[in-house]
């Protein structure tokens, strides 16, 4: 018998470069993440070392014999990948490391303290010399690992305890609750560094730009996801629960998180991280079916197999699949002939009245949201070419990100990101910018899981490296306690890691009260309060 990976793969290949016999996969070009969904242990070849287990950020990997209720099924996935796919698993290429620099030669400023900063962060740290400045809007670190990753998904929050090596690292050091574009501007980061690394994110939705998108009662999902995740701006939102069927357009993971979110028994949700008014909302709401659209067929559903998957156990739930072709087509891929292998089962499983209801609708276009004042309805147009209206009153649009612009850098409104190659960015005029580099989704878009971050860290800091040795980042600097002076003449109160630290016992603790693995402060000044105290 042999390790197997499971649902929650970070795909931050932690296990690959462990692995004695090379047997995980697929590995992609150095510095670069491959498009399957998860990695996958090849069971012909494994030697059940167990060396992957231990390298694991988040938990994923579990002996065959060992594998959790809900988690079996992927004893039969890992080996039909390399069914599917047999070419071995390539040889992961050994890193280079970058020799140590003088101290005080590189200063680099990283600005957000999402996972792709904190990937980042730890491959600049591990180079003796290097001195990382961190800067985050937020009193809180982590980013989409605390306010967007799914309550219900605590094991990838483990994730945390990896970031915590770089964030608590001698030479680095952190600046939460400071904004840049408001507090300190682009320009004066580069003063004070020698490169400044933006990873931060793409917070703003993408528009639909259908009629009456906009009504009452028609929200994005990011908001959603904010509101439940207890993350400060999103703290007052307000979703309609009153009505029995919430509407979802897209079909990514990220609309599948907010369909398991709405139909999840509140007490099950009340043993996690989320947001206290999200559970106290979520136990009066009346919301029995979510109906989740999707222009595109089955085969080009945006969730993964691993979340497909796990909705099977949902308590109470039935998954509907409407549109689907669910016949096997020769020449899909394993995860695609897995996704309808297990849309079939789904449709083949007989509902039950008392069942909340998760429905799948495939090549279902939506052309309008109607409504007197407010969303009672999306207008669809259906696989026959018909249009009708499912009735609703609470619509949120899944539909992916978009970044938003960093005040001094360049950004191109079409793709919604930062120009760059291979992570330096390109000024407005398409030249080179050395000094100024994006890592994450502000540089590849909104797509890949966490881990997905570490190949992309990877290669901007390969990049910075190559500009440092040829001489390129040498700039004369001003000192980094003139930055500190600068912040405190405006009235901003940065957070060091120690002050994170007393924010994260106080919720641990304030968590512990109601038996929860922590209790999120959301408002801004609560979590100042908790690190002051
Ligand atoms: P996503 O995976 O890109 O899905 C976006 C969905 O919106 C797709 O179904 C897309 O359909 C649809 N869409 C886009 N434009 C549309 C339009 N104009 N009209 C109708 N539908 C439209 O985005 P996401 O769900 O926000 O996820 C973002 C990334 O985070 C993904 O890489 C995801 O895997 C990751 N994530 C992972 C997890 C997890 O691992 N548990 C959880 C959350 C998020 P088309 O395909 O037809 O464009």
């Amino acid at each position: 018998m042999t390790y197997v990976i499971t649902q929650s793969c970070c795909k931050d290949a932690s296990c690959v470069s462990v692995c004695p016999v090379d047997c995980i996969g697929p590995v992609g070009a150095p510095g670069e993440s491959t498009d399957s969904e998860m990695l996958y242990i090849d069971p012909a070849a494994c030697i059940d070392c167990g060396a992957c287990v231990q390298e694991c950020p988040v938990g994923a990997i579990y002996h065959h014999d060992e594998l959790p209720p809900g988690q079996q099924r992927f004893g039969d996935i890992n080996a039909r990948y390399f069914q599917l796919h047999p070419s071995p698993a390539d040889q992961p290429v050994p890193r280079r490391d970058h020799a140590p620099v003088r101290p005080g030669s590189l200063r680099v400023a990283i600005v957000g303290a999402g996972p792709a900063g904190c990937y980042a962060a730890g491959e600049l740290t591990r180079i003796d010399g290097v001195q990382v400045a961190m800067f985050e809007r937020l009193p809180t670190p982590y980013g989409l690992l605390r306010a967007g990753v799914a309550p219900d998904h605590q094991h990838t929050k483990a994730i945390a305890d990896l970031f915590d090596t770089a964030l608590c690292h001698p030479r680095l050091q952190c600046h939460f609750n400071v904004e840049v574009g408001r507090d300190l501007t682009h320009q004066e980061l580069l003063a004070h560094h020698h490169a400044v690394i933006y990873a931060t994110g793409a917070s703003a939705s993408r528009d639909l730009g259908l009629p009456g998108e906009y009504l009452p009662g028609s929200h994005t999902a990011a908001e959603f996801v904010g509101w439940y995740n207890g993350h400060p701006d999103h703290a007052d939102a307000e979703f309609a629960l009153s009505g029995q069927r919430a509407v979802i357009i897209g079909n990514g993971n990220v609309a599948l998180d907010v369909a398991r979110i709405m139909l999840s028994e509140p007490d099950e949700l009340a043993r996690t991280d989320i947001a206290q008014h999200a559970v106290d909302a979520l136990s009066t709401s009346a919301i029995r079916e979510v109906v989740i659209v999707a222009r595109r067929g089955l085969r080009d559903a945006a969730f993964s197999v691993g979340e497909f998957l796990a909705l099977g156990n949902l308590d109470r739930v039935d998954v509907v699949i409407e549109g689907a072709d669910l016949h096997d087509a020769p020449g899909d891929d394993a995860e695609t002939a897995l996704k309808v292998e297990i849309a079939r089962e789904f449709a083949q499983r007989s509902p039950t009245s008392t069942h909340k209801r998760m429905v799948f609708r495939f090549l279902t276009t939506p052309v309008e949201v109607v409504g007197d004042g407010r969303v009672e309805g999306l207008g669809v147009r259906g696989p026959g070419g018909q249009t009708v209206v499912i009735e609703t009153s609470l619509l949120l649009r899944s539909i992916g990100y978009r970044s938003h612009p960093i005040p001094g850098v360049p950004f191109d409104p079409g793709s919604g990101r930062v120009p760059h190659d291979n992570g330096r960015v390109r000024d407005h005029d398409g030249q080179p910018a050395p000094g100024v580099y994006v890592t994450g989704w502000v540089k590849r878009g909104p797509r890949g899981v966490i881990g997905t971050n570490r190949g992309c860290a990877e290669q901007t800091v390969t990049q910075l490296w190559t500009d440092f040795d040829n001489g390129l980042l040498t700039r004369d600097i001003d000192e980094h306690t003139a930055l500190i002076g600068l912040l405190a003449e405006r009235g901003v109160q940065p957070l060091a890691w120690q002050d994170w630290c007393a924010i994260d016992t106080a919720e641990r603790q304030r968590g512990l009260d109601r038996s929860r693995p922590r209790d999120k402060f959301v408002r801004i000044a609560d979590a100042l309060a908790a690190a002051k105290k």
